[in-house]
């Protein structure tokens, strides 16, 4: 029999505990967390305190008594972990409701600790209406909050996950919200024209953003907070902080564990840390990203139950391991879901990856099934390797099913030709024949070949305009008099076989539309004239989008 000890309860810890009693009966297992609740829902959180979640109960997955009678594990609420002592393979524990502290011993143990909210240390972060959103307590604090101070207006700072879930659900409470966010884009696993997607949806939400804009003090004004920023001030009822999490991992100091620069714990794959007896996961462990293979720290939900399953394992004696995180994440902003998985184009240029990349702009169904909206997509992809690196999605249905199999497709280590053989399923409320993720396969395929050559939406205006190149937008007239590129000329793609002999096969040419689509058309008939063309990928749409605020 092993005696097991784990230090918190909610996600990893949780998952680790009942791994371990399925897996061995007879092992002692205790479980310290340092709050009242253990396995509660923290990804709910946000949204019980729109209502969305009526019931807060329903955030409570399991409590001690419950996880005792099933799992016979001891389990200790308000009790935190002060300090290990590797040598004698025992850890501090203080009672947090009698003060007492006390020691235990282990044969194995598992750090589960998870991160706590960044507190940026300026005037004012610790007033009575600034908040964190980590836990129960949290949350029960600012639905207290709102009611009792009939709070009409918030302002959120950061604009990640936790902001924009938490800009949803006040704005859905009947509150007036503004997001703050020092970057100049929301959404920092999203590159920067993928984020303008979202800001656009945002702002027609009645949401306002205040970009690159950093949060300097915070003051009482009467019932209501002063907010400084780097560029203005606000004035609002309270104020939100969801700038990033940094690892909870001051029980480790003196243990000698190997750490990074942040804190984050070092595992190897086993989810082992420097202690071959302790083991350690979730938010507060530094792992390996599964694309790059460079260390990062993902405070996700999914990575953390893996690796609980993974440290359980090893424990017990099976050889499991965790071969990296790929930061597969989602959220969904009122009707609109984004989602990524795998690198960003930001990540692959600053690793000098030898990359390209595509934009999609389609329908999540055939476009005559009523519903049907179109979904912004882009992939990046090694042209070495041809392997997908990543994917983001902007869109309103469908977007999860996408992404996710662009998340299996980066796990399996697919290449554009076994994507385009896919088969998925498929009938008209649900898809296309060819599905969203057999086209971006067969784009990626196209560039690869040759088949077609793309210039971007950052290479648009530094195309020259003095006639030594020709531009040309193969829209139909209409659709080119409500908005064009400057200095793109209109031949609409149904003409341009008969108007082809207009054009001086010596220079090149530069063609677009809407999406991407006809002007690929457009390409191809080109091409096989003897013209060098060049697709505009995502056409003038994600242009403009990506222009916004430019
Ligand atoms: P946690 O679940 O945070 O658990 C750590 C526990 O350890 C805490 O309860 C803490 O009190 C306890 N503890 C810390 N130190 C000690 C100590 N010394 N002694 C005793 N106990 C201690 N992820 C997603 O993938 N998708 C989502 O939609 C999503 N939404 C989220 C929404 C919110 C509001 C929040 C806060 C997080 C969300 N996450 C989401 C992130 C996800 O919840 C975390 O990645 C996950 O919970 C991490 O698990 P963990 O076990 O490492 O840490």
């Amino acid at each position: 029999m092993k005696k097991i000890l784990i230090v918190g309860g909610v996600a990893g810890g949780a998952t680790a505990a009942t791994r371990l009693r399925r897996l061995d009966e007879h092992d002692k297992i205790i479980m310290f967390e340092r709050g009242k609740y253990i396995s509660f829902a923290n990804c709910g959180l946000p949204y019980h305190i729109s209502g969305v979640i009526p019931r807060r109960e329903d955030l409570l997955l399991q409590t001690a008594e419950s996880f005792r009678s099933r799992y016979n594990v001891d389990v200790r609420t308000h009790s935190e972990v002060l300090s290990i002592d590797t040598e004698l393979k025992k850890v501090d524990v203080k009672n947090l409701l009698t003060s007492e502290i006390y020691s235990e011993s282990y044969d194995k143990l598992i750090l589960a600790p998870g991160a706590a909210p960044i507190m940026p240390a300026i005037e004012g972060i610790n007033l009575d209406n600034v908040f964190t959103l980590r836990n129960i307590d949290d949350m029960d604090r600012i639905k207290q909050y709102i009611k009792t101070a009939q709070v009409k207006t918030a302002a959120i700072v950061g604009g990640g996950f936790i902001g924009l879930e938490m800009a949803e659900n006040l704005k859905k409470a009947g509150l007036k919200v503004s997001i703050i966010e020092m970057s100049n884009q929301l959404m920092a696993v999203l590159d920067a024209e993928m984020a303008e997607e979202v800001h656009k949806y945002i702002e027609q939400l009645g949401i306002a953003l205040y970009l690159g804009n950093g949060l300097k003090k915070v003051e009482p004004n009467g019932e209501k907070i002063k907010i400084s920023l780097s560029n203005g001030t606000l004035e609002e009822d309270m104020l939100i902080l969801a700038i990033g999490v940094k690892p909870e991992t001051a029980l480790v100091k003196n243990a000698g564990l190997n750490l990074n620069e942040r804190g984050g714990i070092i595992v190897n794959k086993h989810m082992q840390t420097s202690d071959p007896d302790i083991y350690a996961v979730g938010d507060a462990v530094q792992v390996m990203d599964f694309v790059t293979k460079k260390p990062v720290m993902v405070p996700l939900a999914g990575p953390a139950n893996k690796q609980a399953r993974i440290a359980a394992d090893n424990i017990c004696g099976i050889n499991s391991e965790y071969n990296g995180t790929q930061g597969s994440a989602i959220i969904k902003i009122f009707d609109m879901t984004i989602a990524a998985t795998g690198i960003n184009e930001k990540t692959a240029s600053s690793l000098s990856i030898n990359y390209d990349k595509i934009y999609l702009w389609l329908n999540a169904h055939a476009a005559y099934y009523p519903g049907a909206k179109a979904m912004s997509i882009k992939i990046i992809f090694d042209k070495t390797s041809e392997k997908i690196l990543g994917a983001q999605i902007a869109g309103f249905n469908g977007v999860d099913k996408r992404c996710d199999v662009l998340a299996v497709a980066i796990r399996a280590g697919m290449r554009a030709k076994e994507l385009a053989e896919l088969e998925l399923c498929y009938s008209p409320p649900y898809s296309s024949a060819k599905d969203p993720v057999n086209m971006a396969a067969y784009v990626m395929e196209n560039v690869l070949t040759g088949k077609i050559k793309n210039f971007h939406w950052h290479d648009v205006d530094t195309l020259p305009k003095d006639g030594s190149v020709i531009l040309i937008d193969v829209r139909e007239a209409l659709e080119y008099e409500e908005g064009h590129i400057d200095g793109f000329i209109n031949i609409p793609l149904d003409t341009l076989r008969e108007r082809i002999k207009e054009l001086d096969k010596e220079k090149t040419v530069y063609v677009n539309c809407h999406s991407g689509i006809r002007s690929y058309t457009a390409a191809r008939i080109l091409m096989q004239n003897g013209f060098n063309v060049f697709n505009l990928s995502g056409g003038y749409r994600l242009y403009k989008v990506a222009k916004l605020r430019v």
